[in-house]
């Protein structure tokens, strides 16, 4: 899963993008509303990280203009205590949901979390495909209740088939939200982690799609289909 974040406080950014990626996420940073806004337009996100007081362009404008190109990603506002006022201007433009500072980091991982499950489509923090099961909230994942190790990349490839199972996703997809901007993608590692996510899985619930890409399928549904 792929995050931006856009805090224009350096200690604050810092400190967030760090922990979003000890947590397993690929983070983008921005620190002013219109490279942002720019990011948020044109590269592929699973949640937008957004305070509302920036320099060059403020939040609720950056969201604002977001939503009206059709940018559906999940946006997770910061704003200011006692800014009532600021959370309903944020959440009427499009925001799904807001964290006042200072906050705690488990709240706002734990908000992060929602949205991407509820972006997805998923209701429960565990994920399950036939005997694979994903926690989001301890990173685990397990076959047949047997705990399985994964590194961070591989875990993020799962992680993100586990929330679209049944979907075609592409080698290209699969890049875009496992990689943050500055990583030096090639496509073709993304082979590499399948083979190897399939073999620490030991079950067959990755399906290769022929010039298409990938498929999470449950080995049980697909016999009697
Ligand atoms: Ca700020």
């Amino acid at each position: 899963m792929r995050l931006l974040l856009v805090e224009d406080d350096p200690d604050l950014s810092r400190q967030m993008k760090a922990i979003l990626e000890g947590d397993g996420y690929a983070v983008d940073v921005s620190m002013d509303g219109e490279d942002g806004h720019f990011l948020g337009e044109t590269e592929s996100y699973d949640t937008i990280v957004l305070d509302l007081g920036l320099p060059i362009m403020d939040g609720v404008s950056v969201l604002t203009k977001w939503r009206g190109a059709g940018i559906s990603t999940p946006v997770l506002i910061l704003t200011a205590r006692d800014g009532w006022s600021e959370k309903v201007a944020g959440l009427d433009a499009g925001a799904d949901d807001y964290v006042t500072k200072p906050f705690k980091i488990e709240e706002l991982l734990a908000r992060v979390r929602a949205l991407i499950r509820r972006a997805a489509g998923q209701a429960s923090p565990e994920l399950t495909c036939g005997k694979v099961t994903l926690n989001t909230n301890s990173s685990k994942v397990t076959v047949d209740g047997m705990p399985i190790r994964l590194t961070a990349q591989e875990y993020k490839l799962l992680s993100y088939m586990m929330h679209h199972p049944e979907k075609i996703i592409s080698r290209t997809e699969l890049t875009e939200h496992i990689y943050d901007q500055d990583f030096d993608r090639d496509s073709n590692t993304i082979e590499v982690f399948v083979t190897r996510v399939r073999k620490k899985l030991g079950v067959a619930i990755i399906n290769t799609i022929r010039g298409l890409g990938y498929q999470l399928v449950d080995p049980e549904e697909q016999k009697t289909q």
